[in-house]
């Protein structure tokens, strides 16, 4: 349900509002608008009666129910599209604007193979306008006998391109007792489509105050993708970014069928950030840029893209990897369709 404040409701209001929301054994999660204070109140929907009777309280103007199962992530909550912030800690590192008219570009290796292999693509990365470093140091690989990251040792390098670069670093973590430790190190976590499922993962990183991609899980609806974006948020991060990397068909030309209606189709959905990963979305490397312009064209809020110094010795994803020449190609093209929707990279 969500508890919608009137205009003049006055903060003793507003708090005792919270107080009995939770005597009935709810959890609140309140927006502060300019307007009016906008109050979310997840918990069991069999007691939903019960909110209603607050209608009658000072200050209240309504109690609306929330039809679409993902409270938090869905439009009715938060109408306004959510813009995430990093702030800048390094010399003449500027803050992050993930969402709010921005496209962020997060790119690196696949997996951090070694220091200068990372170092290497850092610096290309960032020389062609990225912001974000991308590179796995735990990697959920299908086969146990592939390659499985460097571990602290690649979250240690990662941090070491962070200092040198400026670049905000991304990683992915797969286990939930991994996530302090990978919390420390990273600025945005990432969750993979692997994981997207993986519950007691996403009640852990939603104890975090750092931003989490998410990635679409390969045989997973939008819905649930958005459900999987609530766990994280009903634990009270809000700073979701959601992520399209492509779903099992029976196309098998491409690695997955990157499904580009993802993005406007989630943005009518929800109020989170859409980014797209067109490396794993097709797993061939001449598709990565057409459909990475396809994305920005389609409105996503940034992209996540695989680059390699030397893709052919590369570890893991080397055949969806750019050489760093091709990534700054895109990066080219990305501005020049940005510009086209008044955006900035
Ligand atoms: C990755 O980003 O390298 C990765 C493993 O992605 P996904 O979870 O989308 O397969
Ligand atoms: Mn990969």
């Amino acid at each position: 349900m969500i508890i919608v404040m009137k205009p003049d409701a006055t903060r003793p209001q507003v708090d005792h509002v919270f107080e009995r929301v939770r005597e009935l054994g709810y959890q609140i999660h309140p927006i502060y608008g300019e307007q009016r204070t906008v109050i979310a109140c997840v918990g069991d929907e069999r007691g939903k009666s019960r909110l209603q009777s607050l209608e009658v309280l000072e200050g209240v103007e309504s109690v609306v129910p929330i039809l679409r199962p993902y409270k938090l992530a869905g439009v009715e909550w938060r109408t306004e599209r959510s813009r995430i912030v990093l702030k800048g800690t390094l010399p003449g590192q500027e803050d992050l604007e993930i969402g709010n008219h921005r496209i962020t570009v997060m790119a690196g290796p696949c997996s951090v193979e070694s220091r200068e292999q990372i170092l290497q693509s850092a610096d290309a990365v960032r020389a062609a306008g990225a912001r974000v470093l991308r590179g796995g140091a735990y990697k959920p690989r299908s086969s146990p006998y592939s390659f499985q990251g460097l571990a602290e040792e690649g979250l240690a390098l990662l941090a070491e391109a962070r200092e040198r670069t400026g670049l905000f670093v991304i990683t992915e973590v797969i286990t939930p007792t991994d996530v302090p430790l990978v919390a420390q190190y990273a600025d945005i976590l990432q969750v993979g489509a692997r994981n997207m499922q993986n519950f007691s993962l996403l009640k852990e990183v939603g104890t975090v105050r750092k931003p989490v991609l998410l990635k679409r899980g390969m045989a997973s609806t939008l819905k649930d993708l958005l459900l999987s974006a609530e766990y994280i948020m009903s634990q009270g991060n809000y700073e979701v970014i959601l992520c399209e990397r492509g779903i099992r068909t029976f196309e098998d030309y491409t690695r997955n069928t990157c499904d580009i209606s993802a993005v406007p189709a989630l943005h009518e959905l929800s109020h989170l950030p859409v980014i797209l990963d067109p490396s794993h979305g097709t797993g061939v490397r001449s598709l990565v840029t057409p459909v990475a312009r396809a994305a920005v064209a389609a409105g996503a809020d940034g992209l996540i893209v695989e680059v390699h110094p030397n893709p052919e010795e590369a570890f893991s994803d080397g055949a969806q990897s750019l050489l760093p020449e091709q990534f700054a190609a895109l990066m080219e093209m990305v501005r020049k369709l940005a510009a086209l929707d008044g955006k900035l990279v």
